[in-house]
């Protein structure tokens, strides 16, 4: 991992530089490329227009390490909201086989798994709320993952709600050095796994750091979930991962409502309306809500050229 990159995963977790990057007056235009909007209806309205392009969506609320009850609690009815919103749009005529078009994408950590009391049983019961509302309304949920000290807490709850919500997926990061392991031991019957490279600036005792590592990494963990038999999600905008995993699908002989991509909102566009318009299913990770700092600055950490861009406007603004 380049310098620059741990500077600004480092950064991410500032909250001295959040306080001052939020309140340029330039941050929320940049911040559009990557983000929906600040409100549900914003959301909602990026969703529907998604739907219609022939992608599938899951919305993020943002929010993260979530430092008090009512702060989570307040993330759990922001869902509530969201999911009956969303299952309100027109998505049942895209349903697939038994692929659910429509999703939302959960942080633990907003919802209370730090807390230092009874985080992980907060987290579960929270994610438990969104769970039930999104089986009313139609919707799948996966739960995304975060740095590594989290890991065993969230899987051990993915993995106790899935005995009453078999449909809800989870992330797992191919630069931990567990995760081929963690890919074995959840790729049975029904499982929905989105296998990403990872997104924070996690030690060498745990995690590869070095790209040619992480993308060989990805591919043997993909192989693991193809060979499998549940529901990988594919998720990169690496096109040496897309087209490997096309090739590891097609050998697999997979169908195509038997796995999917997955890419971020604002990345890649043409290439996720390419591959819907091939026909492949693909869906779009939609951040929306005012704390898009860390996520945001994760996503100028992967790539300079993004970082350039935030530079050039702040100048320019
Ligand atoms: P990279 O190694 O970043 O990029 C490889 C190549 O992809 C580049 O060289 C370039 O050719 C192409 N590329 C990348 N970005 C662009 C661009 N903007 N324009 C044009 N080409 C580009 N991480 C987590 O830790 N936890 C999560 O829960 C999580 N959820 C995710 C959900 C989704 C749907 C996606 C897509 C990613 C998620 N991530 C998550 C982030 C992920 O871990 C990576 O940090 C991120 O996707 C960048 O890795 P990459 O595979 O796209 O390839």
């Amino acid at each position: 991992m380049s310098a620059l990159r741990s500077t600004m995963l480092a950064a991410a977790r500032s909250a001295r530089l959040e306080r001052t990057v939020t309140r340029l007056p330039v941050s929320r235009a940049v911040v559009a490329r990557f983000v929906a909007g600040t409100t549900e209806q914003q959301a909602v309205d990026t969703a529907r227009t998604l739907l219609r392009s022939g992608r599938f969506v899951s919305i993020d609320h943002l929010g993260e390490d979530t430092t008090d009850l009512a702060s989570a609690q307040a993330i759990v009815a922001n869902y509530r909201s969201l999911i009956t919103a969303l299952g309100s749009l027109p998505h049942a005529d895209v349903t697939t086989g038994a692929v659910r078009p429509l999703e939302v994408s959960v942080k633990l950590s907003a919802l209370g798994q730090a807390l230092p009391h009874d985080g992980h049983a907060i987290a579960r019961d929270h994610a438990h709320q969104i769970c039930a509302a999104a089986e009313a309304a139609g919707l799948w949920v996966t739960v995304d993952a975060e740095d590594h000290t989290t890991t065993d807490s969230t899987l051990s709850i993915v993995r106790e709600l899935r005995a009453e919500f078999p449909w809800l997926g989870t992330v797992l990061q191919a630069y931990l050095r567990r995760t081929e392991e963690d890919c074995r031991a959840m790729a049975g019957p029904g499982s929905r796994i989105r296998l990403c490279k990872g997104a924070y600036d996690e030690p060498e005792s745990v995690a590869f750091r070095d790209r040619a590592e992480v993308d060989a990494s990805y591919l043997r963990c993909l192989a693991v979930l193809v060979a499998g038999t549940g529901y990988p999600m594919i998720a990169s905008h690496d096109p040496a991962v897309l087209g490997a995993a096309e090739v590891a699908v097609q050998s697999a002989q997979r169908k195509t409502e038997e796995y999917e991509y997955q890419m971020l909102f604002g990345i890649r566009s043409d290439e996720q309306q390419r591959l819907a318009d091939a026909g492949k299913h693909v869906r779009v990770y939609v951040p929306y809500g005012d704390q898009w700092y860390g996520y945001f600055l994760r996503r100028l950490a992967e790539r300079p050229a993004n970082l350039g861009f935030f530079l050039r406007a702040l100048v320019g603004g």
